[in-house]
């Protein structure tokens, strides 16, 4: 039997594409349009700057 390892699941900024930290806190926004989508940012700027493209 060979122990599996976890691998930390690494999220990226959706705006930037910076590596976000998932064991902390960070903004993320649920689209509804047509398929459900999971955006995530490392910071709320760059969730603001994404919603005003
Ligand atoms: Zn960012």
């Amino acid at each position: 039997m060979t122990a599996s390892r976890t691998t930390p699941v690494t999220e990226r900024c959706d705006h930037c594409g910076d590596p976000i930290d998932t064991t902390t806190w960070h903004p993320a926004v649920i689209e509804r349009d047509g398929d459900r989508r999971l955006f995530t940012f490392c910071e709320r700027e760059c969730q603001e700057r994404w919603r005003r493209r």
